[in-house]
């Protein structure tokens, strides 16, 4: 089932990307006749792959492993037809049609390409970063903040999506401490005053994270001042390491429109700037975030392809 190449190169839709977007646009596509193929990546799945329990996804009233909710997701797009390409898109080529897509050595030709390949987290860069994500070390206070009831935990960042999850956080946890590298905060003043109103919230200023401690999980953080180097350790349980996101385009430069931050701009609902080329989830949406958005924006991004697929198909050569 896992990984066989593609049979053929020709499709009428290519999706980029198999995270909650993608994959959801693989159902409807595939469902709707469409010939499919999803370039899924060497490592597919998306973030929810590298979280644990799912608690807001609706249908699941006890919750639902990430992994396992992706790996539901997959079937169901291949119980459509839809055929999973589990290498990663080297090249890309929209500038004229049909369309191009390079992946693992091969050109595959599509009427049709959704973009869904989301966006990452951007990391510190500490090695405890990765070897304690998800045994305390979280990307995303909705997705995890309710494991830490009445614990105490670290923020890191001072923009909005910082101030977000911290005050988030504060539904759950004893005590939430800000890291921020500055004495100022980036984030906007209405996020400031929340902030800085809530008693469960402190600020620890002109710190950086040097280190996450911990063996089996999150213990704390070691942290150096950045104006006097003065080095020192904070006891916590978890660690929310928000320092913003970054689009996963850097493929489609100079192929369609972006914003200054890499998201690729939809123009008409979920087409982008070249007609035929549609984009869903986190690609093009650093707002709201969430599994079930990013689903929703597959389907309209699939239900926007088909209907173009089905008008090409019938116009006079
Ligand atoms: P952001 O605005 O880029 O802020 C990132 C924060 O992390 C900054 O405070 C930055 O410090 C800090 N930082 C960056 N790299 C760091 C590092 N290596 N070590 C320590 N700290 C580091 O990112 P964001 O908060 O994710 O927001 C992204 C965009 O989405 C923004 O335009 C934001 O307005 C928007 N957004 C809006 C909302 C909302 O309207 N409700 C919610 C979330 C996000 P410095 O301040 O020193 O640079």
């Amino acid at each position: 089932m896992l990984g066989s190449k593609p049979a053929s190169e020709t499709f009428d839709v290519i999706i980029i990307g198999s995270g909650p977007a993608g994959l959801t646009a693989a159902i409807y596509t595939g469902r709707a006749r469409l010939k499919t193929l999803v370039v899924a990546g060497s490592s597919w799945g998306g973030q929810l792959m590298l979280t644990s329990q799912v608690e807001n996804y609706p249908g699941f009233p006890e919750g639902v492993l990430g992994p396992g909710l992706m790996n539901n997701m997959l079937k169901q797009a291949q119980r459509f037809g839809a055929e999973i390409l589990f290498e990663d898109a080297e090249n890309v080529d929209f500038s004229k049609k049909p369309f191009k897509v390079v992946a693992g050595g091969v050109a595959y030709e599509s009427r049709a390409v959704i973009i869904a390949t989301g966006a990452s987290p951007i990391q510190l860069g500490l090695e405890g970063e990765e070897r304690l994500k998800g045994k305390g070390v979280s990307n995303c206070a909705v997705c995890d903040g309710a494991f830490f009831k009445d614990k105490t935990v670290v923020v890191v960042g001072g923009g909005d999506s910082a101030m977000e999850e911290a005050l988030f956080l504060t539904k759950f946890a004893r005590k939430v401490k800000v890291i921020h590298r500055r004495s100022q905060l980036r984030a906007t003043k209405i996020l400031q005053e929340r902030a800085f109103g809530n008693p469960k919230i402190e600020f620890v200023w002109n710190s950086v994270v040097e280190e996450i401690l911990g063996k089996e999980r999150v213990e704390g953080v070691r942290i150096k001042r950045v104006d006097t180097g003065e080095v020192s350790e904070i006891q916590c349980d978890g660690v929310f390491i928000s320092i913003g996101y970054k689009p996963n385009t850097d493929l489609f430069k100079g192929q369609v429109e972006m914003d200054e931050k890499g998201y690729i701009v939809a123009k008409d609902f979920t087409e982008t700037s070249v007609e035929g080329v549609f984009v869903a989830g986190e690609a093009k949406d650093h707002r709201y975030r969430q599994a079930i958005t990013a689903a929703g924006e597959g389907c309209q991004a699939a239900l926007d392809a088909i209907k173009y697929v089905e008008e090409i198909k019938h116009r006079p050569k």
